[in-house]
């Protein structure tokens, strides 16, 4: 059985990504990190907290685009027709230039260019906080420097960061939600409703309740 529940990851180990081993995002107030190519930015780290979760990166029902869909704990009608769960981890960081914390987000890829690759080996070695200067070269490749943190910024750089990494351990922010999830309109895809069939699965048994209905049903019974 496969598991969504996020682990904290420990940077000391050498696998971070568990023993198994793209893109529409949720509607989240959380923004993803994204670093375009030939573009650069920087990222503090505060203490190397980081989440795994896993995922799926399936086609769209509309387009040929790649979306990355949570693996829905234990009942995934993904999972179920034999689509690969992606491991990926979250690591919060504050974003020098929007000033806000952000969500970089990665896969594993050991390649010695890869962003994993040399944010993993900056990390396992790390006093913490620090700052990254993240350049990608290409698609794949990027350049990973760890650089100083002005002793001036420090403070506020905490403040922020701080309250959000308060938010993640009382539950208000869950880091997972810039992914999208299984929801009603995936089941929609006739090509996931024939497999899910054909394995003996009723897709109906997947379909998430509308809360919108349920709410507005409550209401008439309260009034
Ligand atoms: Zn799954």
């Amino acid at each position: 059985m496969i598991e969504t529940k996020n682990n904290i990851v420990n940077w000391k180990d050498d696998d971070h990504f568990g023993s198994d081993l793209s893109l529409y995002y949720g509607e989240s107030p959380l923004v993803e990190l994204k670093v375009s190519t030939g573009e650069s930015k920087i990222v503090v780290v505060w203490d190397g907290y980081a989440e795994q979760v896993r995922t799926h990166s399936i086609k769209q029902v509309q387009s040929n685009y790649k979306q990355t869909v949570l693996c829905r704990d234990g009942n995934c009608p993904l999972c179920i027709v034999g689509e690969k769960v992606y491991a990926r981890l979250l690591i919060p960081v504050y974003s020098v230039g929007s000033g806000d914390v952000e969500i970089l987000q990665f896969l594993k890829f050991d390649e010695y260019k890869s962003l994993y690759s040399q944010v993993k080996s900056i990390l396992k070695q790390a006093d913490f906080p620090l700052a990254l200067e993240i350049c990608r070269e290409d698609i794949f490749a990027y350049d990973v420097r760890k650089i100083e943190i002005p002793g001036d910024k420090l403070a506020s750089i905490k403040t922020q960061v701080e309250s959000f990494l308060n938010s993640i351990k009382d539950g208000t922010t869950t880091m997972s939600d810039i992914f999208k999830e299984v929801d009603n309109s995936l089941l929609n895809d006739p090509s996931l409703r024939r497999k899910l069939e054909f394995k003996g699965y009723d897709y109906k048994k997947f379909l998430v309740e509308d809360h919108s209905e349920a709410n507005s049903v409550a209401d008439m019974f309260a009034m």
